[in-house]
């Protein structure tokens, strides 16, 4: 199984006084329980290329294969696709309408055909997942904390049981303790039903921790698709188009500097301090 983007071009209102060149010639495959980070500055493309993913948007040139089938034929089911693909855009708690929680959260299987039954234990399911704890169910979703919300409008994909989570910036406006929660959820939850998981982020230090593939975009192309390691050796290339390595390149290159002999590749602040543990 895997999703499949080849040279991928999307402008926005083309012909216009309004153009706008979003993506450019993005060509990548993300097989099945892959865990990917796509990260680029504000503008960079980021959103508009994962909205091809379920076919929200169709590309102005180029391809987007699903399992090796070609999204814009005639006659392919955007509605399977949308099913395998679970896109969660940012700030997915403005879309939350239901009277309460539960609800909320069975309205995507229901609307798939899901019978009541079915889609109530899918919802049950998906709540259990993302941590959302049973005497919420039955509250309005507008008398959660932001974090809840959130990992409410999380379950509402969760429970069409997609094959890959798309998250467009999901830890946007949340303190660091929600974004690590957030965050830590959906690494388990990769582990447990083995979901491909696309983190889309503007925080280094957010993919160096949670992903083993980065997608740099920059002006809507593709200017690095590596392991987050072998991206932020480029510390240099990466300040140059307006981004940076995680804060803790920096500090293992200024201890290194200082005469701690650590390795050169550390990324995280976990794996710096194992390091100097081994030191000291
Ligand atoms: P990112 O998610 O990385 O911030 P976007 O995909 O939102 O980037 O935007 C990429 C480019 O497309 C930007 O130049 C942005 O201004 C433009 N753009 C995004 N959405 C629209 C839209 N609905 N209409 C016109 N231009 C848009
Ligand atoms: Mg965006």
């Amino acid at each position: 199984m895997s999703l499949k983007i080849e040279k991928l071009n999307y402008i926005y209102n083309a012909g216009t006084v309004l153009e706008s060149y979003a993506v450019k010639d993005v060509s990548f495959e993300i097989q099945k329980g892959e865990s990917v980070g796509i990260i680029g500055r504000t503008g960079s493309g980021k959103s508009t290329l994962i909205q091809h993913f379920n076919g929200l948007l169709k590309a102005t040139r180029g391809t987007v294969l699903f399992d090796g089938k070609n999204i814009a034929e005639k006659g392919y089911s955007l509605k399977n696709l949308r099913k395998k693909v679970g896109l969660v855009f940012q700030y997915p708690e403005y879309q939350l309408f239901e009277e309460t929680v539960i609800k909320d959260v069975a309205f995507g299987p229901r609307n798939q055909g899901a019978d009541e039954q079915q889609a109530m234990l899918k919802a049950q399911n998906a709540l259990r997942m993302t941590g959302v704890s049973e005497e919420l169910y039955n509250k309005s979703p507008f008398e959660l904390s932001g974090g809840q919300k959130r990992r409410v409008a999380i379950a509402g994909v969760l429970a069409m049981e997609p094959e890959y989570l798309i998250l467009d910036e999901p830890t946007a406006g949340l303190d660091p303790r929600g974004r690590d929660e957030i965050l830590n959820m959906v690494a388990e939850l990769r582990e447990r039903i083995g979901i491909a998981v696309v983190l889309v982020s503007h925080s280094m230090e957010d993919v160096a921790r949670y992903v083993d593939r980065l997608l740099v975009l920059h002006h809507g192309e593709l200017v690095y698709d590596a392991p987050p390691r072998e991206v932020f050796r480029h510390a240099e290339e990466l300040e140059k188009i307006g981004l940076s390595a995680p804060q803790m390149v920096y500090a293992a290159r200024a201890l290194r500097e200082a005469g701690y002999a650590l390795p050169e590749d550390l990324i995280n602040v976990d794996e710096v301090a194992d390091e100097l543990m081994k030191l000291l």
